[in-house]
């Protein structure tokens, strides 16, 4: 069997005039992430935690926010490309692990939620989906709630036929 870890990383700006995406949930408050999808920042470090464990370059590479096909998509969307990558290069996910980096609004009512969409995109057991969220304490341009970050750990598997 071949193990392969992979990290992710990701920020959006929040502003005015947008839906706030966080992994694929719609979660009410008064702003949402600016970007050129829906701007869910926890998928999108997930994709990136993915893409890297198959050596399979990053989310800028693949869906450029210079191409229009790519505008106001669902994040979910960009998820499944990147599976299907993964699938075909012969790995499963073993795990995800998860930090999102909100100072608002308080996610711990949705982590719960967030968990079962990403196991059911993902067709993994709720159990290998680790949601955490925590705020930056007031410091810096997250702790005065310009933006949300997120990170993402993933393992993936591939069983060698031998
Ligand atoms: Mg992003």
């Amino acid at each position: 069997m071949e193990n392969r870890i992979g990290i992710g990383y990701d920020i959006h700006r929040l502003v005015d005039g947008r839906e706030l995406f966080i992994g694929g949930i719609e979660i009410p408050y008064i702003k949402g992430l600016l970007g050129h999808s829906d701007a869910d920042v926890l998928i999108h470090a997930i994709c990136d935690a993915l893409l890297g464990a198959i050596a399979g370059g990053d989310i800028g590479k693949l869906f450029p926010d210079t191409n229009p096909e790519y505008r106001g998509i669902r994040s979910r969307e960009l998820l499944k490309i990147v599976l299907e990558l993964v699938r075909k290069k012969g790995y499963k996910i073993t795990n995800v692990d998860t930090v999102i980096i909100a100072e608002e609004p308080n996610l711990s009512a949705f982590k719960n939620r967030i968990q079962e969409n990403l196991s059911k995109i993902m067709k993994i057991d709720k159990n290998c989906v680790g949601i955490k969220a925590k705020t930056n304490e007031g410091l810096g341009a997250l702790g005065s709630k310009e933006g949300i970050a997120c990170y993402a750990v993933v393992l993936v598997r591939k069983e060698n036929l031998l």
